[in-house]
């Protein structure tokens, strides 16, 4: 199959400026050389601490932010150099599911403006049309009719997600990134706005980048995962090989994070992660992983492991110069071991 999105080495910096006369004084390497690909119909979730660049990326992907370098395909058709403005074309292909559904949509907007006005400016529809279309996709979501004359302050947290999962597949996209969009919603309704997501995809054969700080909605929801540490991506796999034989130890780490029925059986092997991620202005050298990683040596430390899938299994991409074998029950290095 032909990839939806391409991502060849995205790079988003920040300049930290300072004095003056805004002097630039270093960067912040938020995204640090991506590369990902997602095909149509599937969902590719990216996992990883928060400061990792997951949600830079994302925006980066629907051009709410400028990639600094590199190249974002969508459909072979690269957007890093389009400027901001000129997205109309394409706008409604790409569209994003926020974290908090509060402060994505204009306070000051009833439901039905909120639904139709992009209707009308990016499909093209008359008033009539996109009202029609609406109150169709407040059914589709679960909504009640009487939605529509309402503010959003009028809804629950949970309701309001509805709303932005609604304006989302309004446009018929071809992708929609969605950015924890249910980490800011009680536990209780979390399953529903997800397993919502789960059917629309179906009904619309929609392609999803699904961002997750923890491994749980990330799993449940995913195809693909890709595990983001310090601006790049450290493991990209299936979730099965992800969750069954994880190769990357920071992804052991992040797996080994949750509770299990019976933790004895596991703590020998277990990598905790300790310390804070280092800032993304001065990340490690060799492998930035490297301060927090139990297995580290000096090769690490000097060498910046590449993410590869090292010939062998083909999907299986991981970035360490000393990976997990794929034993569940022997935890230990495939080559170089202490
Ligand atoms: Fe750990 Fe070294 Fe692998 Fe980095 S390259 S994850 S420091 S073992
Ligand atoms: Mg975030």
């Amino acid at each position: 199959a032909t990839p939806l999105l391409q991502l060849e080495s995205v790079h988003k910096y920040y300049s930290i400026k300072k004095g003056l006369f805004s002097k630039t004084i270093g960067h912040i390497k938020a995204v640090d050389g991506v590369d990902l690909t997602v095909f149509p119909g599937e969902t590719v979730g990216l996992v990883g601490e928060s400061g990792c660049g997951k949600s830079t990326l994302g925006r980066s992907i629907v051009k709410l932010e400028e990639v600094s370098t590199g190249k974002v395909l969508f459909e072979g058709k690269d957007l890093a150099p389009l400027p901001l403005g000129q997205m109309r074309g394409i706008r409604r292909d790409l569209q994003m599911i926020f974290q908090d559904p509060y402060s994505s949509l204009n306070p000051r907007k009833r439901v039905v403006d909120l639904m139709t006005e992009p209707l009308k400016v990016l499909r093209g529809m008359t008033d009539g049309e996109a009202l029609q279309q609406a109150s169709w996709l407040m059914e589709i979501v679960g909504l009640p009719l009487s939605s529509l004359g309402k503010y959003p302050h009028e809804f629950s947290g949970g309701q309001r997600q509805r709303i932005g999962i609604a304006r989302a597949v309004a446009l018929k996209p071809k992708l929609i990134v969605c950015d924890e969009p249910v980490s800011a919603l009680d536990v209780s309704i979390q399953a529903q706005i997800l397993n919502l997501l789960k059917d629309l995809q179906q009904e619309f054969n929609l392609t999803y980048l699904f961002i997750g700080h923890g491994l749980g909605s990330v799993k449940y929801m995913s195809d693909r995962i890709a595990v983001m540490y310090l601006g790049k991506i450290v493991e990209f796999a299936s979730a099965k090989a992800l969750f069954q034989h994880p190769k990357h130890p920071y992804t052991k780490a992040l797996l080994d994070a949750y509770p299990v029925p019976n933790p004895h059986l596991r703590n020998k092997e277990r990598i905790l992660l300790q310390g804070d991620v280092p800032s993304p202005a001065a990340p490690p050298t060799g492998c930035r992983f490297h301060t927090r990683c139990p297995l580290a040596n000096h090769k690490c430390k000097e060498e910046e492991p590449v993410l590869t899938n090292n010939g062998s299994e083909q999907n299986h991409h991981y970035a360490c110069h000393y990976p997990l074998i794929s034993n569940p029950i022997v935890r230990t290095r495939e080559e170089g071991a202490l």
